[in-house]
């Protein structure tokens, strides 16, 4: 989840200048809702400014209500509360049950990278995030579909390169614009994974020890 509005012009960030190699396979990884569990953080922060995070279908903002409400809330009032949290307190949610180990293992093999939609005020919070929980911490803020940067950023590898996310607008443009990549979806929410949309064009794997095996598959040989 956590999806943010294209904005910015494209700008291509160099693997060097991330401190990842050029020779060895890429790994690349998304957030919200595949590191981190973000909709129970998000959920949580919302909770306490008096408002409802409900798991009705697979969106953000349709899904945020005040408390016996049948409408949900404005679009603008759900972006304001999105935003706030990124600025505040993104730096507060769990990691996803077998994420930090699955990335540990793969460490040796792989560069990893994570590659965040999030809002550019995020970048120190998400940063120490990653730190705190021993998670590879290169990492690039982007927004709007993945496949332009991602393609920019596997063109500077000479490894195999995989790339894992839970949103399909994503996983669908990095197939387009980076076929050469590995795509996998990962929906780490027990409460989303029913309502979350799957495509054939991705392996969709929802443990992160089978997942982590599939990656490693994906980059070898
Ligand atoms: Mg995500």
């Amino acid at each position: 989840m956590a999806d943010a509005p294209q904005s910015s012009p494209l700008v291509i960030p160099s693997l060097e200048r991330l401190g990842l190699r050029r020779d060895r396979p890429l790994v690349i990884v998304d957030v919200d809702e595949v590191l981190g569990l973000f909709m129970a953080g998000f959920g949580a922060f919302v909770a306490e400014r008096g408002y409802e995070l409900r798991f009705e279908r697979f969106a953000l903002f349709q899904n945020l209500y005040r408390p016996g409400e049948a409408e949900h809330l404005d679009i603008a009032e759900g972006r304001k509360l999105f935003d706030d949290y990124f600025r505040t307190e993104c730096g507060v949610m769990e990691p996803a049950p077998g994420a930090v180990e699955a990335l540990n293992r793969l460490k040796p093999r792989a560069e990893i990278l994570i590659l965040s939609n999030a809002p550019a005020d995020a970048e120190r919070l998400r940063g120490e995030w990653l730190k705190r929980h021993g998670l590879p911490h290169s990492l690039v803020l982007s927004s709007g579909p993945k496949g332009p940067i991602t393609a920019g950023l596997v063109a500077q590898t000479s490894g195999r390169t995989a790339f894992i996310d839970d949103l399909l607008p994503n996983l669908d443009s990095v197939a387009n614009h980076a076929p050469q990549t590995a795509t996998f979806q990962h929906v780490a929410d027990l409460r989303l994974r029913p309502l979350a949309p799957r495509s054939a064009r991705h392996p969709r794997i929802d443990d992160w020890a089978e997942l982590g095996a599939a990656i490693e598959a994906a980059i070898s040989g």
